[in-house]
């Protein structure tokens, strides 16, 4: 059958559909059937099932869950381990300097905290909604964007049983149209759809442009003398030199379950700069190398993180619908946490759907929704810690970090110096000609506390059906020759993190690789890629990562 014969889509109708099972969406989900029972709410999600592609910290502020269901303790949360010990330490390559907590800002104190998996407890929230009557569909990607007179009206699944060729497989399924008269954007950071419709309603005009990090994550087991439950401890500094931004987090929580993770700022400037490599190096501090001794790493994984925050956040409605959680921004990058605001979003934005539906609005833009949020806690959250990252970015780690921080306390007692500061370039504009940057020699791993690529993404569960289109689509070959190659010294061979990109020397000519089916879905290559030539789109449902508790 070719796409000429093809029967038309089977479309279904709701109320509102919600694009992403992370907290953002099923908050939204929750909170509207909290409002009104009778309100019909689909969720979709890319993964295997609900939480296959959470990969977070996790420190929670539980600001979020208090207010979506304020019984959360009795109610199975997966929420187990509260923080009894929270420490901050700035690494040089053998030392390390603790900052004592009275130093800190207060808003950076993480008492009152719990250390989760932020996956479990999406599933937790998962099982709410479905309780609540919201239908969940797992292994189902969002891949187009409906549209009727110009307003969002509803999402199309993507076909299933395409070949890499594009001819149409025996068991070829048609992507099904949801149709909704609201429909709500929980991609995550650097969504695919959000982007696309960011760029048609024009809704990051008059905004800084978004910011990004990679984060690496690393879940071990470790032995009971090296386990430490409720220690929340960050670094800054070495591995990374004073201009690249970014640091380290280890969360010690569960049955002696240590979560490693590092960030890298994605407005580095040298191309040679691999963040997974940096990652390995951290752990051989000598602060933290004895954690993981005699310990078992038990799954990797990565995810951009959005680090823009208040003057970032685009205009968050348009026709028909909105963005809620990190499509839109929400991430408040001193405090390394988002899931509080994404809870909190995606509350805001429900509760005024429901205000539209009952008026028995449809395909409008929910306009009080993007009017409420700067007054609102999340708001309130993002504003305080507005200048933390441009500073950083603009000064460097010692003298930006300190200046950063005195900000966060003039704004905790009501006013700053600075005003807002602008973040200046985007952050693929950021990296330098390979020639004018010195090479980096990381060393091998050791295949004990160090690790290489390819045994990493082994622990993500990462699987793609193999025959289907690619879904990395580079839109000019030449250009990713004459200039990722040969002026940038092909930085995606060092940024991604699960080596899905290669360049091979044949017949001494360079050739672009793409093994797509290891990719774990960060997207930096979309963020990140010098010329803007690489377009990370949806493949097909259910592919990718397949975190346990991540
Ligand atoms: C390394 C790292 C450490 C972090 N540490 C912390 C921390 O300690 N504390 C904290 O509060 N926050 C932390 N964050 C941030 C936090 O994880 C995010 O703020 C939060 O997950 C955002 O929630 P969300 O629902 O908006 O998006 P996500 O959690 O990213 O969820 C989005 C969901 O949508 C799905 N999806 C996306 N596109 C589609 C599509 N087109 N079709 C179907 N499904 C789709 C995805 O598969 C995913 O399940 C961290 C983030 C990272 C990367
Ligand atoms: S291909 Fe892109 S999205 Fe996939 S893992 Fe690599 S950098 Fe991340």
């Amino acid at each position: 059958m070719n796409a000429t014969e093809l029967p038309a889509r089977e479309a279904m109708e709701f109320d509102v559909v919600v694009v992403g099972a992370g907290p953002a969406g099923l908050a939204a989900a929750i909170r509207l059937k909290q409002l009104s029972p009778d309100t019909s709410v689909v969720v979709v999600e890319k993964g295997s099932e609900v939480g296959a592609h959470i990969l977070s910290g996790a420190v929670i502020d539980p600001i979020g869950l208090d207010r979506l269901i304020p019984d959360w303790r009795g109610e199975g949360a997966q929420v187990h381990t509260p923080v009894n010990d929270d420490r901050f330490y700035v690494l040089g390559s053998s030392g390390a300097l603790r900052l004592p907590n009275f130093m800190l800002p207060p808003l950076m104190s993480n008492h009152g905290n719990f250390i989760v998996s932020l996956g479990d407890v999406c599933r937790f929230l998962a099982k709410k909604a479905e309780a609540l009557g919201v239908e969940i569909y797992p292994g189902f990607a969002a891949a187009e964007v409906l549209f009727e007179n110009g307003a969002v009206a509803g999402v199309a699944t993507g076909d299933m049983g395409i070949g890499k060729d594009g001819h149409h497989k025996t068991g070829f399924a048609c992507g099904m149209e949801l149709r909704a008269k609201y429909t709500l954007l929980a991609e995550g950071a650097r969504g695919s759809l959000s982007k696309v419709l960011i760029e048609r309603f024009a809704l990051a005009q008059d905004r800084q442009p978004q910011k990004y990090g990679i984060g690496l994550k690393e879940l071990w087991q470790v032995k009971p003398e090296n386990f430490r439950g409720g220690l929340v401890q960050h670094t800054m500094g070495w591995p990374l030199g004073n201009s690249t931004g970014g640091g380290s987090f280890l969360y010690h929580f569960g049955d002696n379950l240590v979560a490693a993770g590092f960030v890298v700022h994605l407005n580095y400037a040298n191309p040679y700069l691999s963040p997974f490599e940096e990652f390995q190096r951290f752990k051989t501090h000598p602060l933290v190398s004895g954690v993981f001794s005699g310990g078992k790493r038990i799954c990797y994984g990565a995810r951009a993180l959005t680090e823009g925050g208040w003057q970032s956040v685009p205009k968050l409605v348009f026709p028909g619908g909105a963005l809620i959680g990190c499509a839109a921004g929400f991430m408040n990058v001193p405090r390394i946490k988002g899931s509080h605001n994404a809870i909190l979003s995606g509350m805001l934005a429900a509760e005024h759907v429901a205000a539209a539906l009952s008026a028995g609005r449809a395909h409008d833009e929910l306009a009080s929704y993007e009017a409420a949020w700067r007054s609102t806690p999340i708001g309130h959250d993002l504003y305080r810690v507005r200048n933390a990252k441009p500073l950083w970015s603009k000064l460097g780690t010692a003298v930006g970090v300190a200046l950063g921080g005195f900000d966060m306390w003039t704004n905790t007692m009501g006013f700053s110096l600075l005003g807002t500061l602008p973040h200046g370039k985007p952050d693929y504009a950021t990296l330098r000609p390979a020639a004018a940057c010195r090479p980096i020699v990381y060393p091998k791993p050791d295949g004990k506390l160090t690790f290489d690529r390819l045994s990493s993404v082994y622990l993500s569960n990462t699987n793609h059906e193999e025959d289907q289109p690619v879904h990395l689509i580079v839109r000019d070959a030449s250009l990713q020759k004459s200039s990722e190659h040969d002026v940038y010294g092909g930085p995606s061979a060092r940024y991604c993190p699960a080596g899905v990109y290669e360049w091979v020397e044949e017949g001494g000519k360079p050739r672009y690789v793409i093994n797509a089916q290891n990719c774990v879905h960060c997207k930096t290559c979309d963020i990140k890629d010098p010329n803007q030539n690489i377009n990370w789109v949806l493949p097909e449902g259910g592919g990718g990562p397949n975190y346990p508790n991540m």
